[in-house]
């Protein structure tokens, strides 16, 4: 059977790839194809956040075993949490020939391209940084020291765009969501 596709969204802080995962994902032909893994993470949860389905939220301790346990395809330490990907339902999922879609940091698309070279890479930015502070801003979800440093990081972040197959612009919401549409219809050949 063939695999699956593996899709990895990146992008800073704020650029709103949460939002076009969530919309993209209610797109019935999308929705019964790719599935969005879910990550384990450090970090406390948001109001909002449920546990199991936003991410699985662990204490450092349970991480760090978790890691030496082999259970992640990628872990990172991103701002100032880890964050990583299990490894389990991922292979499981490819293995049925389904595809899955992760929302990981650059680091972490780095080391699953190593493992799954053909991942379909997408890069989601603001039109400019003054978009992706304000969007941050008004998320309210972080001090403002994390906020800083999650802007400080952007930087960065953002010159590695270039190594993405895809760049989403995500200006106005109902295009970007149109725009991410596509290029996942495009890939799965649907
Ligand atoms: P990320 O997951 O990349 O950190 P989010 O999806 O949480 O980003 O989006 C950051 C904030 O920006 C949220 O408050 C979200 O509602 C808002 N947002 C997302 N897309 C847009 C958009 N196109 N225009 C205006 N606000 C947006
Ligand atoms: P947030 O705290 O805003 O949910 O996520 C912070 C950053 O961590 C984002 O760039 C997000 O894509 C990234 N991230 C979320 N899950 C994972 C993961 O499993 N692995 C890696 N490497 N990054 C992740």
């Amino acid at each position: 059977m063939k695999s699956g596709i593996i899709f990895i969204i990146s992008g800073p802080s704020g650029s709103g790839k949460t939002t076009l995962c969530e919309k993209v994902l209610k797109d019935t032909n999308i929705k019964k194809k790719i599935a969005k893994m879910v990550s384990v993470t450090t970090r406390q949860k948001r109001e909002g956040e449920k546990c199991c389905r936003d991410y699985f939220f662990v204490s450092n301790k349970m991480f760090l075993y978790k890691k030496r346990s082999g259970h992640f395809l990628e872990a990172k330490k991103v701002f100032d949490n880890y964050y990583g990907t299990p490894k389990r339902a991922v292979k499981e999922r490819l293995k049925k020939g389904k595809d899955v879609l992760l929302c990981i940091d650059v680091k972490g698309a780095k080391d699953v391209l190593k493992v799954f070279p053909a991942a379909v890479t997408i890069f989601v930015n603001t039109p400019s940084f003054s978009d992706l502070k304000n969007r941050l801003v008004s998320r309210g979800s972080e001090s403002k020291k994390t906020t800083e440093l999650r802007l400080k990081i952007a930087k960065s972040e953002m010159k590695e765009e270039k190594n993405y197959k895809y760049i989403v612009i995500n200006d106005k919401l109902s295009k970007a969501t149109k725009e991410l549409e596509e290029i996942m219809l495009a890939e799965l050949g649907a």
